[in-house]
């Protein structure tokens, strides 16, 4: 018989992160920058002050446990707050990525059932155009102080220093199960509706631990961090939570993430840790080239650089070291695993190795951590060997991966065996590093953001003169991937690129518009009629765009 351990069972909480990091580490710095590029300075002390009123003022408008909360906010200290103000309640955060087409954001408000809406004035004009989609949503706070509150049409608008001034400051943050739901994100790097995946308390502070260790993120209280990832993008990596655990400094850069911002932030905060897309990195790299010697690299303290969200290019894992002396991290994820789960941290053979070698390592995924179990499957469902060269889907186990999607049951995203398939093709070397090599989701991901390629064929169907469509992600030196549309014209038609990109143009975002578009006489098929895509992108890998530069 099992005899049960005799160590205390508390609960894994949010608010226990948020209680530690102001005890420990009160006066650590939460700098944020401003619109118009002004920074406001608060600290642990502060920011857990200001979410317990703000807990405590959501509780008395009513704010249940498991109700939902939406944001459409930029990296601030405020947008921290509510990580930990609503979440300490045993109410659910849900970070909306504003970058979303408007109909998918009121959809994803809608099926969460959100409560309350909280922006930037940024997104100030998005929220009225939305609100009366929005079936669900009460009220609405501004992120701002009362003076700046604009006159908008907008149920129960108010400010959030209202919502601050009229807290209490002896709020107690409650004790509860640590599997409640804590926060949740929307992915929309699936086909169909965007999914949403709901983290716990449990989830969020394994991940934590995960971030935190040396062969983690080595997140520590000497580290004083940029984060350059949204913190609508899956919690911005647990940073923000990853951080109070150790009492990390945090510079947060609204919504400035171009090279010259990122650079001055890095230079005047003295930041030693960074993390973002590779995009994000692009920029800074385009920026210091740009500048030449009239900025002074010398002068940043920066020691790590964490890459994830999209292959880390090599080229940028060389200007990092060789130009700033930067070690690049690769991590890999997805919003569905919290979002780490493999690191590229080294091993004690590659002591001493050639930069190349190095270099080599740092380009593949990196190795599963603690926690993560990461294994690749052949067509047949078998788990393939780790002999870097058996190629098969990533499938992935662990207390901080989902289960089944916000409105589905537990576990219904989950094979017979516990797995979850996350769509990336990939093959595992003989010392655990993962290394992608495919995706076999039918989407996009550019400049971290994903694209429906899917939504874009049935986008150019929609033209009169197509017959068939197929829209494939291309590589892409700033964007990663671009969509390339390759079209068979119907017989007889008379159609060229600029006319179909015009008639797209009115269907479509501007961001989503394919880079090119290339005519064909027919299209690969699957035995059963779909569109053979690992074939086209076989036939077009090496396909230069024309908006491709470098
Ligand atoms: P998201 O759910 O939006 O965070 O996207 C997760 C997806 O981004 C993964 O399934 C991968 O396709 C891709 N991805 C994330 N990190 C990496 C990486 N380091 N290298 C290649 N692809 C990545």
């Amino acid at each position: 018989m099992i005899l049960t351990g005799l160590m205390q069972n508390k609960p894994l909480l949010i608010s226990g992160l948020l209680r530690h990091a102001a005890t420990y580490h009160p006066d650590v710095e939460i700098v944020s920058c401003l619109h118009g590029g002004e920074m406001r300075r608060s600290n642990w002390a502060t920011v857990a002050r200001r979410a317990g009123r703000v807990a405590a003022r959501l509780g008395e408008l009513g704010l249940a446990p498991g109700d939902r909360v939406a944001t459409l906010a930029w990296n601030t200290d405020r947008h921290l707050e509510l990580y930990y103000a609503v979440a300490g309640t045993g109410a659910v955060l849900h970070t909306v990525n504003p970058r979303l087409f408007p109909e998918q954001i009121a959809y994803i408000i809608n099926h969460a059932a959100d409560g309350i809406v909280f922006f930037d004035l940024d997104f100030a004009e998005l929220v009225v155009r939305l609100a009366p989609q929005l079936t669900t949503v009460h009220r609405f706070v501004a992120l701002c102080r009362p003076d700046q509150l604009p006159a908008l049409d907008l149920p129960g608008l108010v400010s959030y220093e209202t919502l601050v001034d009229e807290g209490r400051d002896d709020y107690d943050w409650p004790e509860f199960d640590e599997n409640a739901a804590s926060s949740m994100c929307y992915t929309s790097g699936t086909t169909g509706n965007p999914k949403g995946v709901l983290y716990s308390h449990r989830s969020t502070l394994l991940h934590s631990f995960a971030a935190c260790a040396a062969d983690g993120l080595a997140l520590t209280a000497r580290d004083c961090v940029l984060l350059a990832v949204p913190m609508f993008h899956v919690n911005a990596w647990g940073v923000p939570y990853a951080a109070a655990m150790c009492g990390a400094r945090l510079v947060l850069p609204g919504s400035g993430l171009g090279g010259d911002r990122l650079f001055a932030h890095l230079r005047d905060e003295g930041c030693t840790l960074s993390l973002g897309v590779p995009t994000v990195w692009l920029g800074l790299f385009q920026y210091l080239e740009q500048a030449g010697a009239s900025v002074d690299a010398s002068a940043l303290r920066l020691q790590r650089v964490v890459i994830g969200g999209s292959a880390a290019p090599r080229a940028i894992i060389e200007k990092f070291e060789r130009l700033l002396g930067v070690f690049v991290i690769q991590a890999w994820g997805m919003t569905e695993t919290s979002p780490l789960a493999t690191i590229a941290n080294l091993l004690p053979k590659h002591d001493g190795a050639p930069l190349e070698a190095r270099f080599a390592v740092q380009s593949r995924q990196g190795r599963a951590i603690f926690g993560v179990e990461v294994g690749v499957f052949d067509a047949d469902g078998r788990r393939l060997p780790h002999d870097g060269k058996s190629v098969g889907e990533i499938r992935v186990r662990g207390p901080w991966v989902l289960s089944g999607y916000y409105g589905n049951p537990p576990d219904s995203a989950l094979d017979d065996d516990g797995w979850f398939s996350t769509g990336d093709v990939a093959f595992i070397d003989a010392d655990g590093y993962v290394q992608i090599t495919d995706r076999s989701k039918d989407v996009i991901k550019s400049g971290g953001e994903w694209i429906s390629s899917i939504d874009l064929e049935n986008a150019a169907m929609g033209h009169p003169q197509v017959r068939e469509a197929a829209v494939i992600g291309v590589p892409h030196s700033r964007w990663q991937e671009r969509p390339l549309l390759i079209v068979v014209p119907k017989p007889d038609a008379v159609i060229d690129r600029a006319g179909l990109l015009d008639f797209l143009a009115a269907r479509v975002a501007r961001w989503w518009l394919p880079d090119d578009v290339v005519f064909v006489d027919d299209l690969p098929h699957t035995a059963t009629g779909k569109l053979l895509k690992t074939r086209l992108r076989d036939d077009f890998r090496g396909y230069r765009l024309p908006t491709d530069t470098d």
